[in-house]
């Protein structure tokens, strides 16, 4: 079997204004979806970031990938790392952290983001061949069923069209109202509270409120996108010791290994062990071993999008392991593809120690592109189905439309504090610490 076409689709699907410390979400998320097309007839797909930038990536390989034999990967992600490596010796000292940056966006890692798009859809390719899932391609599946968060978000209503189902959200009072619906819906049993948004004193409040609701057997997480300075991270740690206690964790309180190792020296100091997780300052291999050092990080939020895909989410589930850290998965705006890629894997990962993150809630069924809609949750948790591949096929009507979107929008890039400008502040600057 050898890959005769790369087929990029560059789509936009609808995305609420969901506010993060990065500013405002835009009307639309960008995504770009994979084919690779073979002379066996079978198309393996994939999903990932949208926009200029990660469709350049992809263009980059065409000519690499086109002839190549989907089971042997290994030639393409030795070429990408090696191309990587030296942009990474050209680049300044710490230029690679993604502190100031949205999650996926490192120029450092578009060799990563590339080869997860290709191999991913290599993998959805070779177990449509042997008629296996993905899962158990890579190596064998340790549970049926993946568990995911409520990713909580303090939001706007929608600034011009239908109000969304969630509607306006910036207090605790109806963050509660959003979390209760999304659990109504999903049946989600872990809470994550994207932060770093409102005075560090209301989310505080609002976590309270939230355990003082769903009680302690919702573990609940916060991740404030390294708004706040040391001080304030290890106030909120402290605030929030019993709330973030019984499975919780602090997520990137603030920017750098350094720094989020002083803020958990200070809480151990109080006999406060509230694990901290990171995506931010923890983004590639050589970060885990350097965090687990420092004591910075005690879970390592992986992405397969981001890290290189699914296998490279299993040497970090292993190198995690041997490290004595947890694992949990960060999360993008998304499609059914992605989230079928990140069941697949997490499935197949043996140290996975919390429910993943996904945005999925935020999209619609009209912009799903997969066939038969939206990917189901039963109890919080999507089913690994006894399918070929990815166990998904893509719905070609759907995705014209998202093509047609993509064509008809002015946004080629995710840009949160230009739309936070627009909408809200239009003094906006993404500051940190704010607080
Ligand atoms: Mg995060």
């Amino acid at each position: 079997m050898l890959i005769t076409e790369l087929v990029l689709h560059p789509i936009a699907i609808s995305d609420p204004p969901l506010r993060s410390s990065y500013g405002l979400h835009a009307p639309f998320a960008l995504r770009t979806i994979v084919e690779l097309k073979t002379d066996s007839g079978l198309t393996g797909i994939s999903e990932t970031y949208g926009g200029d930038g990660p469709l350049a990536g992809l263009e980059a390989v065409r000519q690499r990938v086109t002839g190549m034999d989907p089971f042997q990967l290994a030639g393409l992600s030795r070429d990408l790392t090696a191309e990587a490596a030296h942009e990474m010796e050209t680049t300044p000292a710490g230029g690679r952290t993604q502190t100031y940056l949205v999650p996926g966006e490192n120029p450092l890692d578009r060799y990563a983001r590339t080869f997860a798009a290709i191999e991913i859809a290599c993998l959805d390719l070779i177990g449509k061949a042997v008629g296996k899932p993905v899962c158990d391609v890579i190596g064998g599946r340790v549970r049926d069923r993946v568990s995911f968060s409520a990713y909580l978000f303090y939001k706007h209503g929608v600034f011009s069209g239908p109000e969304d189902e969630y509607g306006e959200v910036l207090d605790p009072r109806s963050c509660v109202r959003e979390c209760r619906q999304m659990i109504a819906r999903y049946g989600f049993r872990e809470i994550k509270l994207k932060g770093g948004v409102l005075d560090p004193d209301v989310e505080i409040l609002t976590l309270r409120v939230l355990r003082d609701t769903f009680g302690p057997a919702y573990p609940l997480r916060i991740d404030p996108n390294c708004a706040w300075s040391i001080e304030t991270s290890v106030r909120v740690g402290r605030e929030l010791k019993d709330e973030l206690s019984n499975g919780g964790y602090l997520e990137d309180p603030c920017a750098t290994l350094e720094g989020m190792a002083e803020v958990r020296r200070r809480l151990l100091a109080e006999n406060n062990s509230t694990p901290q997780a990171s995506n931010v300052a923890v983004t590639y291999f050589a970060d885990v071993p350097r965090a687990q050092a420092l004591d910075a990080v005690q879970i390592v939020l992986s992405d397969p999008h981001y890290w290189g895909g699914m296998r490279n989410v299993q040497y970090l589930s292993h190198l995690t392991s041997v490290l004595g850290m947890g694992l949990s998965m960060h999360s993008n705006s998304h499609l059914g593809v992605s989230l079928m890629a990140m069941t697949h894997v997490a499935a197949a990962c043996s140290n996975l120690t919390y429910a993943c993150d996904t945005h999925y809630p935020w999209q619609t069924a009209e912009d799903e592109i997969v066939q038969g809609g939206r990917i189901p949750f039963v109890n919080g948790c999507v089913q690994i189905l006894n399918r070929p591949g990815l166990g998904v096929d893509l719905d070609y009507d759907q995705l014209a439309r998202g093509r047609e979107r993509y064509a008809r929008i002015p946004y080629r890039k995710r840009d949160d504090e230009a739309e936070m400008r627009q909408h809200v502040d239009p003094a906006w600057k993404r500051v940190l610490p704010r607080w």
